[in-house]
């Protein structure tokens, strides 16, 4: 396996700052196109390309992601020129096109699509008409904002209808195709990127290495590894619905790393020994000069390990931003003491902030 973003240089492309932080960069004939790292719109971790080209007859937007890493640098170079489809045609043969996209186009095959045409031509699929999953999609959407970003979703096709069921109820839809062999899970936050706008009709709705593909928006499936931890979250002292139970067992997890030190704001990353769950782990003060009595909290918010990951690069005032800028919306628990008040523990749901501090 290589690492997608740190490959990036082996094919010219150079790093730069930006507005959203460190990027790897790329220009060539008519191309400009970057690259970032972070978490993907649906939550999970990538690398994020975006850019444009523009010549003389053609013009248009580049936007794909990739997974974190790929089987091979080869494999690398195919993804891009995969998605450079558009241009090439215009891009074949002139000098200044790197070699190393001429030589994805060749290495073609090593696509998984292609790869595994057998299994692509065995997947779970069926097709369902546009208006009908344009309804259901709707419906969906209206349902899921009551529950919490990690709740998971099954969705099965019994070769008459596709069906959402989500933790209370069950959203179907006619479709056509053979039977699916199995299940699949994938959860809330994923659902909440279904596809605005149906290209086609009818629409396909299959399975391909972990993502339920919907039109042109690919949701990540729940993995097997990612359900035994949220399975033994839930039954987890860490997670209990008694918060005094909870935060005694938060508060003997292992530290993972440690972000922000400071005696009024202090946030690093925890992990619960019993089942693998890490948490952000934050704790804010207000000081009053006028008396020793002063506003604090303390709180836990599970996350993703690449969630953990992406905290865990930054340091100071760009790991507060950053929190911020995640909008991670799930239950998390809470300490807090105001001035003069006893202190209280809850779980809290919502979005999750740090709390005003010095
Ligand atoms: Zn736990």
């Amino acid at each position: 396996m290589i690492t997608v973003y740190d490959s990036l240089e082996e094919l010219g492309f150079v790093e730069e700052e930006s507005s959203y932080g460190l990027r790897m960069r790329i220009r060539f004939a008519f191309v400009d196109m970057n690259a970032i790292l972070g978490l993907r719109p649906d939550g999970y971790y990538g690398v994020q390309f975006s850019g444009a080209f523009s010549s003389q007859r053609s013009f248009g937007e580049i936007d794909f992601s990739l997974p974190e890493s790929v089987e091979s640098l080869n494999l690398l170079k195919a993804y891009i020129a995969y998605y450079l489809d558009t241009p090439w045609n215009e891009m074949r043969g002139r000098p200044d096109v790197p070699q190393w996209l001429v030589e994805g186009k060749e290495y073609e095959d090593l696509l998984p699509w292609k790869k595994n045409l057998k299994d692509y031509e065995t997947r779970d699929a069926c097709m369902v008409e546009r208006d009908w999953l344009k309804l259901a999609i709707k419906t969906l959407r209206t349902k899921i904002t009551g529950f919490l970003d990690d709740e998971l979703v099954e969705v099965h096709f019994d070769g008459e209808m596709l069906r959402f069921s989500l933790p209370s109820e069950v959203v179907p839809v006619s479709a056509g195709g053979e039977p699916w062999k199995q299940s699949y899970r994938l959860m809330v936050k994923s659902l909440r990127w279904l596809p605005k706008r149906l290209m086609r009709d009818p629409v396909c709705v299959d399975v391909i290495d972990g993502f339920l593909n919907i039109d042109r928006s690919a949701l990540r499936l729940v993995s097997e590894a990612d359900l035994q931890v949220w399975r033994n979250c839930r039954e987890c002292r860490c997670q209990n619905e008694d918060v005094k139970v909870a935060q005694q067992a938060l508060l003997n997890c292992d530290q993972v790393g440690s972000m922000v030190g400071d005696s009024h704001f202090s946030a690093g990353i925890i992990k619960c020994e019993a089942c693998g769950q890490q948490f952000l782990s934050v704790f804010a003060e207000l000081i009053d000069w006028d008396d020793g009595d002063d506003s604090q909290a303390s709180l836990w918010l599970p996350v993703f390990s690449a969630e953990a990951r992406k905290l865990l690069q930054t340091e100071g005032l760009a790991t507060e931003r950053l929190i911020m800028e995640m909008k991670m919306q799930r239950r998390y628990l809470v300490n807090a003491k105001s001035k003069g008040n006893e202190a209280y523990a809850t779980w809290y749901e919502g979005p999750f902030f740090v709390p005003p501090h010095d």
